[in-house]
């Protein structure tokens, strides 16, 4: 609002539409198009993070339909050890998908699990192995504190793995969106956002400050409940979205 305050008494803009067209180029220069996704290594590895309830594991079927569309070899880390319901969700998911997961036993170590996934992948040459992790933890566990673990022995299985670590985060959120954001920036060093549920009244408004304090590039959208709803993150249509009055 500030900015577009100089703005129009700068270049002493009066009408309505010039303001709008004003504000929606505010907005747009605050947003990048996300970068083109390269996975230099075989197997690369994805870590995918969140919390529960986030569309961590809905996300990663789509990422995983995606990925295969495009060609790719999958594996999926079913590396949420804490609830057996995560590990059965990935699992329908995969059994829909084609995809090979590789899981623990209930309440086994979560990066036992991961080590076994990445070496899988190595052993069986895929392109991409994606992980998926805990949300939230019985209290005898500190989420980030394991997550890290996780992280620091996918390194092991594999020197320079993860190669990348996406953070879901629930378009609905608000503002605790950002805390989230930043708490896994810390842990396990986020290289890209996705926004799930933009398809629900949710403006996803939050882009702006994930941008703008952590820096994070927003990779993709969620726009519903099968695979096939993730696109690119677009950020023309993502500000239209906000600005529509619909
Ligand atoms: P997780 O606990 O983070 O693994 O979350 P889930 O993948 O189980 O998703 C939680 C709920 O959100 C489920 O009912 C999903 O169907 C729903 N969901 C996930 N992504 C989207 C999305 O992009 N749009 C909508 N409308 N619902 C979604």
């Amino acid at each position: 609002i500030d900015s577009l305050r100089r703005l129009a008494r700068t270049e002493g803009l009066l009408r309505s539409d010039e303001l709008g067209q004003a504000l929606r180029s505010e907005l747009r220069n605050r947003l990048d198009v996300p970068p083109v996704i390269a996975w230099p290594e075989h197997p690369s590895v994805l870590l995918v993070v969140g919390v529960n309830g986030s569309g961590k594991t809905t996300t990663i079927a789509k990422l995983g339909q995606r990925f295969l569309r495009d060609g790719r070899s999958i594996l999926f880390g079913a590396a949420d050890t804490f609830r057996a319901a995560a590990v059965d969700q990935l699992q329908v998911w995969a059994d829909r998908l084609g995809v090979d997961v590789v899981a623990g036993a209930p309440e086994s170590d979560p990066g036992a699990v991961a080590f076994n996934a990445v070496q899988a992948g190595v052993a069986r040459n895929v392109d991409l192995v994606i992980i998926d992790t805990a949300g939230r933890l019985h209290t005898r566990f500190n989420l980030m504190e394991e997550l890290k673990k996780v992280h620091r022995v996918v390194g092991k299985a594999l020197p320079g793995a993860p190669h990348a670590v996406w953070l879901v985060l629930d378009a609905t959120t608000g503002q605790n969106a950002l805390q989230q954001a930043r708490a896994f920036k810390e842990a396990v060093n986020v290289t890209g956002v996705i926004l799930a549920k933009l398809d629900s009244s949710a403006r996803g408004g939050m882009a702006f400050a994930i941008k703008r304090e952590l820096g994070l590039p927003i990779l993709f959208a969620g726009l519903g409940e099968k695979p096939e709803d993730l696109q690119p993150f677009d950020p023309d249509a993502f500000i239209e979205g906000i600005l529509s009055t619909g």
